[in-house]
């Protein structure tokens, strides 16, 4: 047991010395009991009620799936020109681009282990990966300057035409390490490949016919929020080329996806459902012209039995001619992926893992705190009341319990949001748009709608409920305290446990807590496993992925495994000093500056 983390991460998530500041005479005039604790709530800002009204059904409000992407016009040679304003919109202000938290001085330590037939030797950075130069430039403009360590392999297999296998945790880069390469090699062949479409400078919606949506391009994500997410990485990538996103997604409206998709789509990304809503209807989708299929957030998608809708996709259906590359990405790797893996993807497939599959990062410091049930809302009160401003991302188990914490922290006068399955689209996009922007730092949630979020700067995660054992168990919660301690940046996950009912998850989080050379609390030591066990736990870990691997030849020393994952994300040692909590919460882009680079 390393003691590298000497700091608890709960102390570390509490700042300390904050200007108190004066309660309204309203507040004033309160009984001693029921007096807000304004320690630190000058910083929070105030609470942003939510306003339903305004994202009901005939609001004027823009859907995400209609937000600005570069339009081509017909007369256009290879490459477009720029346009200042979009070129601002997708990639942010310049001033604040780059610098986004990879550790250079550390990221060449980090081990990725490679599988099958084929050997790939990585690229050091995006210059040397034969990107097309408009791809290589949106690269740049994203503020991208060295590829991670996913990408690093996932660029030459991609180029090289292989189907990829990629498990890495969670933050580690995966969507630009697929996008990437599989735009920049369309790029210089989209006028052959890609559907015709109508000239965006003349198309009249509702008067002009739409178009038969023919995407070279499908990714499949399991829920709307990470949908958007992709797709408004993409609409970065296909900056001045021809390629047309696209986003459909359950919830958001049918028609407007559908008046979307009949302006042309080359890639597409989708929830499982509604994709397979639009290809029941082959004049407004056909998946005749696909090149590539990526399935990204695999195990989730599989739990939550997306198998049909998901085979249905694969199969492509009505090929004109050429082949389908599949990848699929995932944080960990059942085996329902496994098999799902096996049924479509080319036996010389590329299996690509950075770190092992599973586990969480070592960046992110973990605090398990022993609270019976009925005192967990007090627990919860205490402890946001003690901390700084900063992102928060608190999760629940239940729907009633997210309204619950919601209704609480925001009587408290936090600043809050919260999403769960049960709210309409509008809102669920609404309260994304609050967290993300910093009008609402505190998001409450249950564990899906959160999946595979990548919000910038969210310095702690709450687990206010443990997962339950039916209900994803510990990769669950190695997906939810992933949601802080994104790329290279430090987290603290912070756990209440109730004896009462959390018993079942005690032995496989105690392991998980010393994977990640993390303290045991003394409530947890009795399933601290002792001996043979103790030594094998790394190794254990591990097996999920070996199991049926076939002719399996990591690149790295197998033995070296446990040592190798996540490494070069910093060291528990350097997540306890190097913490330090971003003292706002203004636009992600902004926070960026006063996050310490690692
Ligand atoms: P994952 O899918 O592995 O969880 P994401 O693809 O969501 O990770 O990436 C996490 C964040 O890192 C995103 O904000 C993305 O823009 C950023 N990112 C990805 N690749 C790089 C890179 N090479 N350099 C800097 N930032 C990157
Ligand atoms: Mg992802």
């Amino acid at each position: 047991m390393s003691d590298n983390i000497t700091q608890s991460a709960a102390e570390a998530a509490i700042g300390q010395g904050n200007e108190p500041f004066n309660m309204t005479p309203v507040e004033a005039a309160l009984p001693a009991e029921e007096k807000p604790n304004m320690a630190q709530k000058a910083d929070w800002g105030d609470p942003v009620p939510y306003n339903y009204n305004a994202y009901t059904k005939d609001a004027t409000h823009e859907w995400e799936s209609n937000t600005a992407r570069y339009e081509w016009d017909g007369d256009y040679g290879d490459v477009g020109p720029e346009f200042p304003e979009l070129e601002l919109q997708l990639f942010g202000d310049p001033t604040l681009r780059g610098k986004k938290g990879i550790d250079f001085s550390t990221i060449d330590s980090i081990e990725v282990f490679q599988e099958g037939p084929a050997r790939i030797d990585p690229i050091a950075n995006f210059e040397d990966a034969g990107l097309h130069p408009v791809m290589l430039k949106n690269v740049q403009l994203a503020g991208y300057d060295a590829p991670t360590p996913i990408q690093r392999y996932c660029l030459p297999a991609i180029h090289n035409g292989y189907d990829v296998i990629g498990i890495a945790q969670t933050g580690s880069g995966k969507t630009a390490a697929y996008l990437v390469p599989i735009l920049s090699k369309l790029m210089g062949k989209a006028k052959k490949l890609a559907a015709p479409r109508p000239n965006p400078a003349t198309y009249k919606p509702g008067v002009d016919a739409p178009v038969t949506a023919e995407p070279l391009v499908v990714i499949v994500a399991p829920t709307r929020e990470l949908a958007v997410q992709i797709f408004n990485e993409a609409r970065k990538f296909c900056y001045r080329t021809m390629l047309r996103p696209c986003v459909v997604y359950g919830g958001g409206t049918f028609r407007d996806q559908q008046e979307q998709l009949g302006r042309g789509c080359d890639v597409l990304i989708g929830t499982p459902g509604r994709l397979v809503d639009f290809l029941e209807r082959p004049a407004v989708l056909t998946l005749r012209r696909m090149r590539y299929i990526v399935i990204d957030e695999a195990d989730e998608m599989l739990a939550e039995d997306w198998k049909p809708q998901l085979d249905k996709i694969m199969a492509g259906g009505d090929q004109e001619e050429g082949t389908i590359n599949y990848m699929l990405f995932s944080a960990t790797f059942p085996k329902a992926a496994r098999d799902l893996a096996k049924t479509h993807l080319a036996d010389t497939h590329v299996r690509l893992r950075v770190g092992r599959a599973g586990s969480t990062h070592r960046n992110i410091a973990q605090d398990v705190i022993e609270v019976a049930g009925p005192k967990k809302k007090q627990a919860l009160l205490d402890y946001m009341n003690d901390l700084k401003p900063q992102r928060v991302i608190i999760f629940a188990n239940s729907k009633r319990t997210v309204e619950e914490l919601d209704d609480l922290l925001y009587k408290n006068k936090f600043p809050c949001t919260s999403i769960h399955g049960d709210r309409n689209q509008k809102e669920r996009e609404a309260s994304m748009r609050a967290f993300r922007c910093g009008d609402c730092p505190v998001l409450i949630t249950t564990g899906v709608s959160a999946r595979g979020i990548d919000v910038r700067n969210v310095f702690l995660v709450i687990n206010y409920d443990l997962p339950s054992m039916d209900h994803g168990g510990i990769e669950e919660y190695t997906h939810r305290i992933g949601r802080t301690g994104r790329i290279g940046h430090h987290g603290v996950a912070v756990s209440f446990y109730d004896p009462a009912r959390d018993e079942p998850i005690a032995s496989v989080l105690t392991r998980t807590l010393l994977e990640t050379d993390q303290e045991v609390p003394d409530f947890l030591k009795p399933y601290v496993p002792e001996g043979v066990a103790r030594e094998n736990l790394k190794f254990e870990a591990d097996s999920d992925f070996e199991e049926d691997a076939g002719a399996a030849g990591a690149a790295g020393d197998a033995g070296d495994a446990g040592e190798g994952w996540g490494s070069g994300w910093g060291t528990g040692a350097e997540g306890a000093e190097g913490v330090e909590v971003p003292n706002n919460f203004g636009p992600a882009q902004s926070t960026e500056e006063s996050v310490p680079a690692w």
